[in-house]
Formats: C-alpha cells, structure tokens, sequence
C-alpha cells in the first residue's frame, strides 16, 4: 500500500481511538518517524500531510533533511544523543525530543547560537525501568534537574517524551505512560507553551492516547515495516 493510503487508514485508527478514549483527535499531533526511510518516502509522507518528522540517528537525520526544506520538513531527534555529537544538531535541526541527561542539555544550550530559532526539547524520561533505553530514571532529582534546563539560555522545554515496554500487557504499558504525565504535572509551571507529552508508537499508540499523549511517534504503520 502505497504511504498516502496507509496514512488514512491511520487517520481512521486514531480517530477511533481517540472516541474510544475520549480525546479530541486534534490535540494529538503525529510525528513521522522516518528512520531507514529514503528522502523520496520522506517526500512522499510531506505531500500526504505529515507535518513533523522524527529521526534517531544524527548522520542520517543530517544527510537526508538536508535536500529537504525546512518548514515543510521540520525535523526532530527522538533516538539517543551523545555528547561528542551534540555540535551536529545544526540550525536544520527544529528540536531534540530525547534529552536524557543535563549533561546534554547544557551542551545543546551551549551550542545553540545566539540568531538561531531557540531549540524545542523534551525530555526524555525512562518509565519502564529497562536498562536499554535512556531518560531521567529518578523522580526526586527530575524536578531540580527540569528547572535548571528550563533556565539555560537557546533551548526552550516543551515537555516530555517516553517510551513504554515491547509487551502485550496493557497495564504495563498504560502505566508507564501514565507515569509520564504524572511526572509532566511537577514540571508544568516550567513549560513554555503547551505541554508536549510525546508517547506512543504504532504498536501502542491507543493506550498512551488512554493516557493523556499530546503527540505519537508514528513509523511502521505510515510507511510500513521496517527491513
Ligand atoms: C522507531 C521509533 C518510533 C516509531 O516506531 P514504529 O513502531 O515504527 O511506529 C517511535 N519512537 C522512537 C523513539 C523510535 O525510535
């Protein structure tokens, strides 16, 4: 099926979904994830509607946006950010959705130049407790860290990004979207403009709407499955 004809379909589920739940589907944002995907598929996905592109790797993120424009094309990290990278997020870069640690932010901070549109970050929180991912694990530090970000200059702080287990198991999985948002409510003050609560995948996307998502990360299910 071709990107445009999975994207509605898509458009339905959500919609579904979000009367199952009881959202408004329009305070829910879909973010293209378009990782391994070539520039003609990203292209393909802008002329369908999609409007904000998620990628999680740095180089390829560079090297494919930048034959795309900027705002038809804004482009946003969502995978693991080192720190010897952070000089790479360029002006082309519209935000860094997974901040994991304030070493990082200071560094973006930092590196954002004075002239440049200030850069959107969420932070990343990590809910599942699984060593493999990353995010801010502990609650009673997260606050402190939070508004120590929020003050550093060239970055403005949206909200907060996580990720929910591989499981079939809806309790888990709610619960750690729902732990999110809890976490989101002690830093609200500090958020410039509206709260971002970036959670769900095409997997689980249902359950984190259930939970109060603002924006899903979408990839398998517009562009289809991954090799
Ligand atoms: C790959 C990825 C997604 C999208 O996953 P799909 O299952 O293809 O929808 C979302 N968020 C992050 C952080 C990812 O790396």
């Amino acid at each position: 099926m071709s990107i445009r004809e999975n994207w509605e379909i898509f458009q339905d589920d959500l919609e579904a979904a979000s009367k199952k739940y009881g959202r408004s589907v329009s305070d829910i944002t879909v973010m293209a994830v378009s990782k391994t995907r070539s520039v003609d598929e990203i292209l393909a996905a802008g002329e369908a509607g999609l409007a904000l592109f998620g990628e999680n790797r740095v180089e390829e993120a560079s090297e494919k946006f930048s034959v795309l424009d900027s705002e038809s094309y804004p482009l946003y990290l969502i995978g693991h950010l080192q720190s010897n990278k952070v000089s790479r997020i360029g002006a082309r870069f519209a935000g860094v959705h997974s901040v994991d640690s304030m070493k990082i932010a200071k560094r973006l901070s930092a590196h954002r130049k004075e002239g440049k549109l200030p850069l959107e970050i969420l932070l990343q929180v990590n809910t599942s407790g699984e060593e493999s991912k990353s995010g801010f694990t502990d609650f009673n530090s997260f606050v402190e860290e939070a508004q120590e970000i929020a003050e550093l200059p060239y970055l403005q702080l949206r909200g907060l990004m996580t990720m929910a287990p591989f499981v079939d198991d809806e309790r888990v999985v709610r619960d750690c979207f729902a732990e999110c948002r809890e976490w989101s409510e002690r830093i609200s003050r500090l958020i410039e403009g509206g709260l971002i609560l970036s959670m769900g995948m095409s997997s689980d996307y249902p359950w984190a709407v259930a939970e109060g998502s603002t924006m899903i990360r979408i990839g398998t299910s517009i562009f289809g499955a991954r090799e």
